[in-house]
């Protein structure tokens, strides 16, 4: 079970004049996929970044299954995030590149073969686990990171624009393994896009942001009024 609770928070970064977020209030349920939308600047990233632990909450409570996580440190609260550039180590294989969170945290080393193999398996790069990043394709590349969130079993995952740097073809067929990945591991989703076709797909909900406020939550067919 993982909800995540987001009571008023607001952001200010130091060296800005303005809140990025405002008044952010959203409940999500266990096993949700959640879909953060809205325009370049709008504070999808912010609020994203402020439920990993990469930004400070200026203001507001975070909790996840009741427990206060404003100031837990990011690497203790059990979140795996999946960037827009990937992130991945250029002169690591995709073994290591997929390993390194979980030796980060001290997992022996059959245990991490175990997890590897196993995403690898899921995402069909079993075959390239001994390559580095320069020799993968874009989705191929895409999928590294994805299977650098799935080896940690981490409670929650979020996606900053994962497909974004893909052309749009790789990004349709992204978004159906992604959602797929999402229905086998069940695993409580927040994902962030521009891209209304990418929300309207994927979302349990989705959540409309505009100027850091929240304009609309609901299902697809609820914000985007299709049958
Ligand atoms: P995106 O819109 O795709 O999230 P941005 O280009 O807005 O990307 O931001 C890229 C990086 O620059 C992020 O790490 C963000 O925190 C930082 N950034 C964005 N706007 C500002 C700003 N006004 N001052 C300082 N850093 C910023
Ligand atoms: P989005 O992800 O929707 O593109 P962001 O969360 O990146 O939006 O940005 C929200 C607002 O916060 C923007 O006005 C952006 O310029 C500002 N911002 C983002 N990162 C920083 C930063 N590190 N310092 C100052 N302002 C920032």
């Amino acid at each position: 079970m993982t909800e995540l609770s987001l009571k008023h928070i607001h952001k200010k970064y130091d060296n800005a004049e303005k809140y990025s977020v405002t008044d952010f209030d959203l409940e999500i349920k266990d096993k949700e996929f959640i879909v953060f939308v809205g325009p370049s600047g709008c504070g999808k990233s912010t609020t994203l970044r402020m439920i990993a632990g990469l930004e400070d909450i200026s203001e507001g409570d975070f909790t996840i299954d009741g427990q206060r996580m404003n100031d837990v440190a990011p690497k203790d609260r059990d979140i795996a995030m999946v960037f827009q550039n990937y992130a991945l180590y250029p002169h690591m294989t995709v073994f290591d590149n997929m390993a390194f969170g979980l030796k980060l945290r001290k997992y022996d080393k059959s245990e991490i073969a175990k997890r590897v193999e196993n995403a690898a398996e899921i995402l069909g790069l079993s075959d390239y686990l001994y390559r580095k990043p320069a020799a993968l394709s874009g989705g191929q590349r895409q999928r590294v990171a994805l299977g650098r969130a799935i080896v940690r079993d981490a409670r929650v995952f979020l996606m900053d624009e994962p497909l974004s740097n893909l052309d749009a073809k790789l990004r349709v067929s992204m978004r159906a393994e992604i959602a797929k990945l999402h229905q086998r591991l069940e695993t409580t989703t927040i994902y962030v896009t521009h891209d209304q076709t990418e929300a309207m797909t994927m979302a349990d909900r989705i959540v409309i942001m505009k100027d850091g406020v929240i304009q609309q939550v609901g299902s697809p067919q609820e914000v985007y009024n299709t049958p």
